[in-house]
């Protein structure tokens, strides 16, 4: 399954020290493949791949997270994103708000629209009106009437006609009598896409003018149900998808798939046959349901957090000892980068926030800083104590900046070093609140 191939390709990078161009490409190929077999069509497997690599490359690997568990969490957030990030609700603020529901035949229309009247009514506090719109099973009437009962809400319906386009018709006008806020279309389908079927909703859609309507696939028939989500989309227009099915061990990866090839939102999942059995479509839940590792991804999050607790603390330690030397202030200035904020950065370190928050640095005066510092040996980085004006002079030459600002730097860093081990020493804190009136 798609969970062993992951930690195939994980495995390339495990032992590595950070994710590299070379372990970063074997692993998404590895991951690429894995995607296509989860039903990821291939144009979306590669840009996501591209995507992910682009965001891995020159990532560090903290120490209690693997390279794989790192680019996991970069996977997470990048699938949850291309699936939309967050929750698309339902717009029903017209009454009553229409709904149409459009799909093939047994991808679970009617049992959808069953569980969406049962959710609107428990959960949203409306009162809808079911309309039974298709005529050419009897049993499809009688299947919505039974699921009705259950849910209790009214089914509209009317068994002498066959025009699935006056009975909608007549079932808004019914809900309008009725004071039903909102009126759900339940719809015939197909056994596959054909022109008398397209023909039929859309004279549906355009007798009573939907404010939503809902594409419904079964997550079970994989690539197909890419292509017809497209040939849907490209007639109607709809405004969102349902999937259903996804109970049991169904693969996430149609919704990926639909998502970036139609871009709509997925706004239901349907997991099982029981009315209850439907889901607010949440993009970050199906991306860890994709990746099956829901619990990586937090384990990340929490290795962040401790990472950079555990940075501050040694930083913390050697500020006291002096030790502060140019490639923590390099890291520091990545760290600021990160941030976007010098000052959250400096509220990091204890004690120290205050001290110099007066000290100003521009965001781009951070890249002449850097070069300067890409030029210092790392003995000189380590022991900033050693560099002469000779030294200087060398490094303006290479990091190509001057002397001047070399020498700036230079005061600016012994300046904040004075001042953080000031600050962190307890003794001198001790000695300046006595001396405080
Ligand atoms: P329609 O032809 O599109 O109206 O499809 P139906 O609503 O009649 O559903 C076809 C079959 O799929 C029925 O047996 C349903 O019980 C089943 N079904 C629908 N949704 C789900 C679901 O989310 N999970 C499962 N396991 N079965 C479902
Ligand atoms: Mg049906």
């Amino acid at each position: 399954n798609l969970q062993d191939k992951l930690d195939r390709a994980f495995k390339v990078l495990k032992g590595q020290g950070n994710i590299t161009e070379i372990n970063v490409a074997e692993t998404m190929k590895e991951i690429r493949k894995a995607l296509l077999d989860a039903d990821v069509n291939y144009k979306t497997a590669k840009s996501f791949t591209d995507e992910v690599r682009t965001k891995a490359l020159g990532q560090n690997v903290l120490s209690s997270v693997s390279p794989g568990q790192l680019l996991t969490k970069i996977m997470n957030d990048e699938l949850t994103e291309l699936m939309g990030g967050s929750v698309t609700e339902l717009e029903i603020t017209k009454s009553p708000t229409i709904i149409l529901i459009a799909g093939l035949n047994g991808a679970g229309k009617t049992t959808f629209s069953g569980k969406l009247a049962n959710f609107l009514r428990e959960n949203k506090g409306k009162k809808p009106l079911l309309v039974a719109g298709d005529v050419y099973r009897p049993a499809a009437i009688d299947q919505l009437e039974v699921l009705g009962k259950q849910v209790d809400v009214p089914v509209y319906v009317d068994r002498n006609s066959e025009d699935p386009i006056a009975i909608a018709v007549a079932g808004v006008a019914h809900a309008k009598q009725n004071g039903n806020n909102v009126v759900i279309i339940d719809t015939a389908g197909r056994l596959a896409i054909d022109e008398a079927l397209m023909t039929e909703i859309t004279a549906v859609k355009q007798a009573t003018q939907p404010h939503e309507i809902l594409f419904v696939v079964d997550s079970m028939t994989g690539q197909d149900a890419v292509n017809t989500a497209k040939a849907f989309n490209d007639r109607l227009d709809f405004t969102g998808v349902v999937l259903t099915k996804l109970d049991g061990d169904t693969r996430g990866g149609a919704a990926l798939s639909i998502k970036s090839v139609v871009n709509k939102p997925i706004k239901f999942i349907g997991t099982g046959e029981k009315m209850e059995a439907l889901d607010v479509f949440h993009p970050d839940r199906m991306a860890s349901r994709i990746l099956g590792m829901g619990d990586v991804v937090s384990l990340v999050e929490r290795a962040q957090q401790q990472f950079d607790e555990k940075q501050a603390a040694e930083l913390q330690k050697k500020i006291r000892k002096n030790k502060f030397d140019f490639n923590d202030f390099k890291s520091q200035i990545g760290q600021i980068k990160k941030m976007g904020n010098m000052k959250d950065l400096m509220g990091m370190i204890p004690g120290v926030g205050k001290a110099i928050k007066d000290i100003e640095i521009e965001d781009d005066a951070f890249k002449p800083i850097e070069a300067i510092i890409d030029s210092m040996t790392p003995y000189e980085r380590e022991n900033p104590d050693v560099i002469d004006p000779k030294r200087r002079l060398r490094i303006a030459k290479g990091s190509g900046t001057n002397i001047d600002e070399v020498n700036k730097l230079m005061k600016q860093f012994g300046d904040m070093r004075k001042v953080m081990k000031q600050m962190s020493n307890p003794g001198m804190m001790a000695k300046m609140m006595r001396n405080m009136p």
